[in-house]
């Protein structure tokens, strides 16, 4: 079966209709980059950055992320491959940031706000990123974004910094698209307004689920609630997804329904335009995907928006699932 996978490796992503997405893959560390290509990989959706600052007792400087950033985009060859700043805080400490206790960190000091209050932390990840974006394409994204004002924020430093590099001729892409990440509720209902000012969005549904249920995605006696097919997430995907097409941006998916094979028709039908999962997981998705028909997955996506309970939805998928050719 691995042998038969892996002939969908060179393949596009392209329903029996002609509806195109692209695959993508997350990763962690530059080194994770190497050979993606190979496995079928059109992009790096996620690049997690905050490895590169953990397990270890100071911050990396701008030159050690310079390096780091570059050996992605070069691995990558020309292919975008979307930088996360930092999303530290939550279940991610860093011994060397002194962040006081909180009682509920993951509505706490996190990803872009520790970032918008510490500066000079966000200054030396942009520069590093920018200095990077020489060597390929890159794409940055910001973790968290609840507000409208938050973005803004992040974008100004981001303006600073390229106005600074550029005044010191360093050299630098001419243009880097920019994006936030969906993965909180009140970004997803003000995606309309977003969708005027960003140049994508990637969903993260790993916190989109555990933000829009209320339920603490590390905590194993509430996992059952835990659940992406519940009705209101697929509802707020189809407004992000909705809100972008309107306005002519792409919307991804890094969290893990993106490399749900019971989750692709639905992604389909929702129209996602570019998908990016564990590497791991792409040819299997890239098999499915050509396996199905575009109208088809529109149908079932109605459907399932109509429908009660993240059971109701699971049950249909299944069905559809197994009447694939
Ligand atoms: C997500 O929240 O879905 C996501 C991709 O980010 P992380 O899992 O790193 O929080
Ligand atoms: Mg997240």
């Amino acid at each position: 079966a691995r042998q038969r996978l892996q002939a969908f490796a060179g393949q596009e992503a392209v329903t029996t209709d002609g509806f195109r997405v692209e695959i993508a893959a997350n990763i962690g560390t530059p080194e994770e980059a190497a050979g993606l290509i190979g496995r079928g990989a059109e992009a790096v959706g996620l690049y997690r950055t905050e490895f590169l600052f953990m397990s270890r007792s100071a911050m990396p400087d701008e030159d050690e992320q310079y390096e780091a950033y570059k050996a992605a985009a070069e691995a990558m060859q020309g292919r975008p491959v979307v930088i996360r700043t930092l999303d530290v805080g939550g279940d991610k400490e860093l011994p060397y940031l002194s962040v006081p206790h909180e009682m509920n960190p993951f509505l706490g000091y996190r990803a872009i706000r520790l970032c918008l209050d510490r500066q000079d932390l966000f200054v030396t990840q942009l520069r590093a990123i920018l200095r990077a974006s020489a060597h390929g394409t890159i794409k940055i994204m910001f973790p968290m974004i609840s507000g409208l004002a938050e973005w803004r924020r992040a974008k100004a430093v981001y303006d600073n910094v390229r106005a600074d590099l550029l005044r010191d001729h360093v050299p630098i892409a001419d243009r880097i698209e920019l994006g936030i990440m969906v993965e909180i509720p009140s970004a997803a209902l003000q995606a309309d307004r977003f969708a005027k000012e960003v140049d994508f969005f990637s969903i993260g549904t790993n916190d989109l689920v555990q933000y829009t249920v209320a339920v603490d995605r590390m905590n194993e006696q509430v996992a059952g609630l835990y659940d992406y097919f519940h009705p209101a997430v697929i509802r707020l995907i189809k407004r992000v997804i909705d809100a972008s097409v309107e306005r002519g941006i792409w919307t991804g998916m890094c969290g893990s329904m993106a490399g749900d094979p019971l989750a692709a028709p639905l992604l389909v039908g929702l129209g996602l335009h570019e998908w990016s999962m564990a590497p791991s997981a792409m040819q299997k998705i890239k098999r499915e995907v050509r396996r199905m028909d575009r109208a088809a997955c529109q149908e079932l996506a109605e459907r399932i928006l109509d429908m009660d309970t993240p059971e109701e939805v699971r049950d249909a998928l299944e069905r559809f699932q197994h009447r694939l050719p």
